[in-house]
């Protein structure tokens, strides 16, 4: 292979623009102009090339997994609920008012979140049988409906 510039032969010609055009040039011509067909370049990847930030769309993320946030309705779920009070959820924040207790307090209390003792008073939240004696317990209160009517005190 000969340069075009000097017309060595060499091995290996580098495609070089000089000025306006591009020429075959040895490595020592190739100096005086810009390289612009550096030899065997691996050609890149059509896709999926590393650090390309394009990412397929509509796939899961592998490891996000479908595990959430248990709710405090799932951790309860299975446990019957007894009957209660009409009045149950108001008896607990009657309760907890005259204890001058906040609702974090009474969740720390119960081994509860406050937000649990929140829905719990709004009546959104029916409490488990076991939480319900663990808050007749803390509080005092009595909130399960009884069901044989004796009791003639
Ligand atoms: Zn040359």
């Amino acid at each position: 292979m000969l340069c075009e510039m000097c017309g060595k032969e060499v091995p290996m010609l580098s495609r070089v623009r000089l000025e306006r055009s591009v020429l075959s040039l040895c490595p020592d011509c190739a100096k005086f102009g810009t390289l612009i067909d550096p030899v065997p370049s691996p050609a890149p990847a059509p896709s999926g090339a590393p650090g390309s930030r394009y990412r397929p769309e509509g796939g899961v993320t592998a490891h996000a997994g479908p595990r959430r946030r248990l709710e405090e309705r799932d951790l309860y779920q299975e446990i019957g609920e007894m009957e209660l009070v009409p009045d149950w959820n108001k008896r607990i924040r009657l309760a907890r008012e005259a204890r001058q207790w906040t609702p974090e307090v009474l969740g720390k209390k119960l081994n509860e979140k406050k937000s649990v003792v929140l829905k719990i008073e709004s009546g959104s939240f029916h409490p488990p049988d076991a939480l319900v004696r663990k808050i007749e317990h803390v509080l005092q209160v009595r909130l399960r409906a009884e069901p044989e009517t004796a009791g003639t005190s």
